[in-house]
């Protein structure tokens, strides 16, 4: 059994984020505390790991097996996960064996981990890349990186009944759109799909513009056979996928003592700067009320300073 129990749904709690610059253009914006759900599975990766769970739950799996980097908020979650729900996880990394705050946790939540290097991860799109692995772990399900995929963007719709169902609770009767971090885009897919056309979701790139996300949403988009497709995806990388610079460090602390929520430079600290650029060039017009979702990944922000 790989599904969490009846008694273990995790909430995110939205709350109103009130910051200088978003007062000042008229602009409301709502929290939606991903980065809070849970004290170990934090953020969108367990969203996006539910239907998978159900996947290989209906094929009788035992565990897991997929694959990410020594700082993956995929991998964590999914660890975590396994630790806590009590399946087997096996995580194979990129690059060489190396001990990060990351690494760390994988092996304390029982993670068998297999180092791949940099060559034999970059097969890991090609047709026959999880055979042998199927062979050694006949009874593990595979996960593709990052928990992506439709069956990620599926398990994320449900975010979308979560903040309709807190609205009230804000004072709000609507919102008038998303804002989120984008990394291979399924959490925004999952978003569209739920939307259906009512609400624009916009997404903050947290990678460079050719790395494919604009195609990575329409496949899922069209694979869900949904047609009222509202979104937008907007530059958001400052120079490259994890390129951390003084501005945006800045950002995030004035940011972090304003508010009093935790940001990491690589996606969510990102994605609430270009929110702010949008804002204060006009993007928006004074009383819009905007959803932003806190991805996580606080987890992986340890590991930052001692490797850049
Ligand atoms: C993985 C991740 C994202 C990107 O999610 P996608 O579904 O790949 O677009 C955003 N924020 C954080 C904190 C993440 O860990």
């Amino acid at each position: 059994m790989l599904l969490p129990p009846k008694t273990w749904l995790p909430q995110a709690s939205l709350e109103h984020l009130h910051l200088d610059w978003l007062s000042t253009a008229g602009i409301e914006v709502a929290i939606l505390r991903l980065d809070q759900i849970d004290p170990l599975i934090s953020g969108n990766k367990w969203f996006k790991l539910i239907e998978h769970l159900k996947s290989a739950d209906r094929v009788g799996a035992e565990g897991i097996i997929s694959l990410g980097g020594a700082h993956s908020n995929h991998l964590h979650a999914l660890a975590a996960a396994g630790k806590r729900l009590g399946f087997s996880t096996v995580g194979l990394l990129r690059g060489h064996p190396q001990q990060t705050p990351t690494v760390n946790d994988l092996q304390a939540y029982g993670m068998q981990l297999h180092w791949l290097g940099y060559a034999g991860y970059r097969t890991r799109h090609e047709a026959d890349f999880w055979q042998p692995w199927q062979t050694r772990y006949p009874t593990l399900y595979p996960v593709p990186e990052g928990g992506g995929g439709l069956l990620g963007a599926l398990g994320c719709m449900q975010l979308r009944a979560s903040v309709c169902a807190q609205l009230e609770g804000l004072g709000w009767n609507d919102y008038d759109g998303w804002w989120l971090a984008c990394g291979t885009g399924t959490t925004l897919a999952g978003l569209v799909l739920a939307e259906a056309g009512e609400h624009p979701v916009y997404g903050a790139l947290a990678v460079p513009g050719d790395h494919g996300v604009a195609q990575q949403v329409e496949r899922i988009v069209q694979e869900a056979a949904v047609f009222d497709a509202a979104y937008e995806l907007l530059e958001a990388c400052r120079g490259g996928f994890a390129k951390v610079d003084p501005l945006l460090l800045d950002f995030i602390e004035q940011t972090e003592q304003a508010s009093g929520i935790s940001l990491e430079p690589l996606y969510t600290g990102k994605a609430l700067m270009a929110l702010r650029q949008q804002v204060e060039a006009g993007k928006f017009a004074r009383g819009t009320r905007l959803i932003f979702v806190h991805t996580g990944g606080l987890q992986g922000r340890r590991g930052l300073s001692s490797e850049n």
